[in-house]
């Protein structure tokens, strides 16, 4: 098993991606806190986890909160004797172009989308560096690295939390800490309800996908929960400040 004796900690993972990464990650051997401001649903995947005769725990938590997110990561770490990954999910997706979105709601982007991101991330550091290091995941996506139509709060924030991951990265390299972003395109999950409705329905958005992705298609939970084990683990050990795009060919 590829995480066996690790422990990881996951925001946003009561649902979609989020989910999907934590379920693999307890299937390669690791402990997941499933955590997420919506508690009921973290509770449901860590029950699904630990009836597949895995490990997982749950921790309800708001990443918006700063306090509440960094006394979450310290007691894992405190509880365990360990963090070995931490990925930091939890998004938001705020539809419509610069005279649409409000002062209000681009702050809300940056608030989830950059600084939850910091914030996790900075907690995670000292129990990393005291075991001898450990691999970031944020989660950026494709946007971070094209520019999406009437996007400009998800798009400007996505691209902004890459920036932080290249730059934690190349800080902490030295403590064999890894920062990588991991950059889907369309995965088929709720978080896509509010780009659906702005397209004009569930049928509008699949034409879209099939005509203006090379793949003509969704990608699945699991597709990506693939490249989450692999940033997670060993086997992207020499792998540091990568985008990792997993998107069907969208953004090439
Ligand atoms: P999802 O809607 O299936 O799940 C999101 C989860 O995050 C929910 O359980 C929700 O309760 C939780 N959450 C939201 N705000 C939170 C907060 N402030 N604190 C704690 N938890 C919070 O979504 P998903 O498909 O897993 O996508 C989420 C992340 O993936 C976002 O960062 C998003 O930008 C990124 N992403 C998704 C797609 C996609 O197509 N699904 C593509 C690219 C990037």
């Amino acid at each position: 098993m590829l995480l066996e004796n690790k422990v990881a900690f996951v925001t946003g993972a009561g649902s979609g991606i989020g989910a999907a990464g934590a379920r693999a990650m307890a299937r390669e051997g690791a402990h997941v806190f499933v955590t997420d401001r919506d508690g009921v649903a973290a509770r449901t995947v860590a029950e699904v986890i630990s009836s597949e005769g895995f490990r997982a725990d749950t921790i309800e938590v708001d990443v918006t909160d700063d306090e509440a997110l960094g006394r979450a990561i310290a007691s894992v770490a405190q509880n365990t004797g360990r963090l070995d990954v931490l990925h930091s999910h939890a998004g938001i997706q705020i539809e419509g172009k610069l005279e649409q979105v409000t002062v209000a709601e681009m702050d809300a982007s940056w608030a989830v989308n950059v600084r939850a991101h910091f914030v996790a991330a900075q907690a995670a550091i000292a129990p990393m560096r005291a075991h001898g290091g450990g691999s970031i995941i944020i989660t950026s996506s494709n946007s971070g690295v094209q520019i999406d139509r009437e996007m400009i709060a998800y798009a400007t924030t996505k691209h902004a939390v890459l920036a932080m991951t290249r730059q934690m990265a190349a800080d902490y390299g030295k403590d064999n800490i890894r920062f990588n972003a991991l950059c889907p395109g369309f995965i088929d999950t709720p978080f896509n309800r509010g780009f659906e409705t702005q397209m004009g329905g569930r049928d509008k958005l699949e034409d879209y996908i099939s005509e203006t992705i090379p793949m003509r298609r969704f990608g699945t939970v699991d597709e990506i929960a693939d490249g989450i084990v692999f940033l997670a683990s060993d086997r992207s050990s020499f792998m540091t400040g990568h985008a990792l795009i997993i998107d069907g060919g969208e953004s090439i």
